[in-house]
Formats: structure tokens, sequence, C-alpha cells
């Protein structure tokens, strides 16, 4: 496969920033582990859901919440803006 053309993992209705971070991560990983190989890919979708999973966290509404956009910093707890529960 050509450079570039690695596909990253599916993340359906996330947000364009989850999806950026998603699909770079995973890219720069399957360069440096090529091949079709379904450890690598394995193991590249995991480091990159890692890295996108630093910024955004998963409401039960299946909404992604920037974790930015806490308001009580402190708390590992936010409130999810669309649906109001803590996410
Ligand atoms: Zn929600």
């Amino acid at each position: 496969m050509p450079k570039g053309q690695y596909k990253p993992p599916q993340s359906g209705e996330a947000p364009e920033g989850l999806k950026e971070i998603l699909a770079s991560t995973y890219i720069s990983c399957r360069e440096k582990n090529p091949g079709e190989i379904k450890s690598r890919k394995r193991k590249c979708a995991k480091i990159a859901w890692g890295a996108a999973k630093k910024k955004y966290r998963k409401c039960k509404c299946g909404k992604w919440v920037l974790i930015k956009q806490m308001k009580a910093k402190k708390r590992r707890k936010m409130h999810c803006p669309d649906c109001g529960e803590w996410v």
C-alpha cells in the first residue's frame, strides 16, 4: 500500500478533531509498522484510540465530549453539553 493510503479506524459520528487525532496517530504508526498484518493494524488502532481518548470522552448518549470543555477542571467528570449527563 502506498504511503498515506492507510485507512484510520472507524469512528462513526465522532467529531472532526477526534477523527484527525485518530487518523494522524494511526497513519504515523502504520508507516512505522507497514504491511497488511492484522496484529499491526490492531496495535496501531489501539494506539490511535488511546491518543484520541486523552482528549475526548464518550457520553452514554453517544456524543464525544472534548475534555478541554470541562467546566470543573479538577474533577474527573464533566457534563455532556448535549444531554447534561456526567461523562
Ligand atoms: Zn450526552
